[in-house]
């Protein structure tokens, strides 16, 4: 049997010895994924054993995958809504879990407009930590020598809230940031950001991007890698450089910080290290006053070797962008994640964003796979068939079927299904690896923001009845996420039918109809364009009559069946933008920004 030594790995010559442990684990759980499973599974129904809902579909303390897989039923989070009620109402009993619930996490997905609470347990966020600690150590394998600067991150905490039985609700990532885990980091060269820990954690977003940026520009030359968790981020933060550099330059001109950062420690923190730099002033200003930003990231930060976000998915909508500004730097996805849970990393991370795979870690939960076909219908069962969905292990996945995510988490969801759509793409030893191939029922998204058809559906029926004192009714509508502004915003093609010309909906009524819908979004659009500004205000395109028409002509000329023609809710294709975009009559922006507060309405 080959013995691995230790700087050796099948991956490639680790940077050190830490990352050759890490890479050693890697291969460790990706060989032994089967074993790896059924471990996972087994601590979990053991421990969970005497939970209220492991009694209710009488496990009866059994650990193995068959009598798991007769007894426990596949479910959404809408199954486990009276359970999570329970728990945010103040019940600490073992209801899913026999650790107590630390907390929730919300996420971006959403149940009834507000984001879904995802109950967890103290032990998860060694988890989530372990995943991330094997980043460094595979990006290392192909970018030599990230010990010798730093990493550029705009990293973020949002709000958070308490729910009626006393638990916090809070996004995964402000949980993690807000950990000792994360504050108490110790030292890795390989792993030093420009942004200090007061500026990630304080939690106004302006003073947060202002000093990460101001950060960022005094050490311009440090810095290796340029990065946020998702596309958008990053592009936020390009766009605030254009609004605010002016400011920043002047705080680098004369040593002394702008008065709008108020946050003591975070003062105290910048004030230390900001010395007067009229020279790096100047730099900054003769880059930023330049009318072409193209490339901007690599003038500024010349040793810049890649951009860490991740532009698979719904993000990929933003490499155009990100290239522009970068001059093509290589876009590096490292990891997949979720509030429910850590699902894996990318082990070839300098690929082209188009090719990435994510291998999934067998030591994070136990993983089944919903094979994904057409004449499946929303629930997962195949009518056709009459037989209940088979769900596949995460080892006997097949090349080139798709199939969703099903999760069994250490913090109490069982069978749990995701929503994402993956393909499988290969395996790395007998783990798989997965395109991510799209978020179910998700229409329009710019930043974390999901919204599907029915929510689209709803704002504009609601939105509508202000068409009624003109006597006038949406025929016809679709969407588009336009992403070529920044922020990105949600764009809605009316046509109308007016009744009466002479009183037709003026300017004022439709921004108000743009405004009535973005009151009907969900809480995390809204959170958008309310507290973090990443979503910019919602636009209504009225297009001539008959433009639909056109559309299903069009739709018909390319082979649609002329029966089976609907209307798509949201368009990107390319020839048809430009017939839509040809045809509008005029366009309104939602003039107010909708409500939003950290409080759940529900
Ligand atoms: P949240 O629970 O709000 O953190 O959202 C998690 C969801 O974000 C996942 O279920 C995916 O749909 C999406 N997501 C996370 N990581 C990635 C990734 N690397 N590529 C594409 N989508 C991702």
């Amino acid at each position: 049997m080959a013995v691995d030594s230790p700087l050796s790995s099948p991956l490639g010559p680790p940077a050190c010895e830490k990352d050759a442990k890490a890479l050693q684990f890697i291969e460790e759980m990706t060989r032994n994924a089967e074993s790896v499973q059924q471990r996972v599974l087994a601590e979990i129904l053991s421990r969970n054993a005497q939970t209220e809902y492991l009694t209710r579909f009488q496990l009866n303390g059994a650990t193995d995958r068959e009598t798991f897989k007769s007894k426990l039923p596949v479910i959404t989070y809408e199954d486990l809504q009276p359970e999570i009620h329970r728990i945010a109402n103040g019940d600490r009993s073992a209801i899913l879990t026999a650790h107590p619930i630390s907390e929730f996490l919300t996420s971006s997905g959403t149940s009834a407009g507000e984001r879904k609470l995802m109950p967890t347990i103290k032990e998860e966020l060694d988890r989530r930590q372990l995943l991330y600690s094997l980043l460094m150590p595979v990006m290392n394998l192909y970018v030599a020598g990230l010990d010798k600067g730093k990493g550029l991150y705009f990293l973020f905490v949002k709000s958070e809230t308490r729910t009626p039985g006393g638990l916090l609700a809070r996004p995964v990532l402000t949980s993690y940031y807000k950990s000792d885990h994360f504050k108490t980091r110790p030292y890795d060269p390989y792993n030093v950001y420009t942004s200090p820990n007061e500026a990630i954690l304080c939690p106004d977003s302006f003073q947060s991007m202002y000093t990460q940026m101001l950060c960022g520009l005094l050490d311009r030359h440090k810095v290796l890698r340029l990065g946020a968790v998702f596309a958008s981020g990053l592009l936020r933060a390009i766009r605030f450089l254009q609004l605010n550099w002016r400011q920043l330059a002047d705080d680098m001109e004369t040593g002394s910080l702008n008065s709008k950062i108020t946050d003591p420690s975070l003062r105290e923190c910048i004030v230390k290290t900001l010395k007067p730099n009229p020279e790096l002033a100047q730099f900054v200003c003769h880059e930023c006053s330049k009318d072409d930003w193209e490339g901007i990231i690599v003038r500024i930060w010349p040793n810049t070797k890649y951009l860490d976000v991740i532009v698979t998915g719904a993000m990929a909508q933003y490499i155009p962008t990100l290239d522009y500004y970068s001059g093509g730097l290589p876009l590096a996805c490292t990891m997949y994640a979720s509030s429910e849970c850590y699902f894996g990393l990318n082990l070839n991370p300098m690929c082209k964003p188009s090719e990435v795979s994510y291998t999934i870690m067998p030591n994070m939960a136990y993983f089944e796979f919903l094979p994904h076909e057409p004449n499946l219908d929303s629930t997962g069962f195949d009518f056709t068939r009459e037989l209940p969905p088979k769900l596949v292990d995460l080892v006997d996945v097949e090349v080139g079927k798709e199939y969703e995510l099903v999760i069994t988490t250490y913090a109490g969801l069982c069978r749990y299904r995701v929503g994402d759509i993956l393909r499988v793409t290969g395996f790395h030893n007998s783990a798989p690896q997965f395109h991510f191939v799209r978020r179910k029922n998700v229409l329009l998204s710019i930043d974390s923001d999901k919204t599907d058809e029915a929510e689209l559906q709803t704002a504009v029926e609601n939105a509508s009845h202000l068409l009624c004192e003109h006597n006038a009714s949406v025929v016809e509508y679709t969407s588009h996420a336009d992403t070529k502004t920044i922020p990105g915003h949600y764009v809605v093609y009316w046509e109308l039918l007016v009744k009466d010309s002479t009183n037709s909906p003026d300017n004022d009524t439709l921004e108000q109809c743009c405004l009535a819908m973005e009151e009907s979004l969900n809480s995390v659009y809204r959170q958008g364009r309310v507290a973090d500004n990443s979503i910019g205000p919602l636009e209504i395109r009225v297009v001539k009559n008959g433009t639909f028409e056109e559309l299903m002509d069009y739709a018909i000329s390319r082979g649609a069946s002329i029966n089976q023609y609907k209307v798509p809710r949201c368009v990107n294709f390319t020839p048809i933008m430009e017939l839509l975009d040809s045809r509008v009559v005029s366009a309104h922006f939602s003039p107010a920004l909708p409500h939003w507060s950290p409080e759940r309405s529900q």
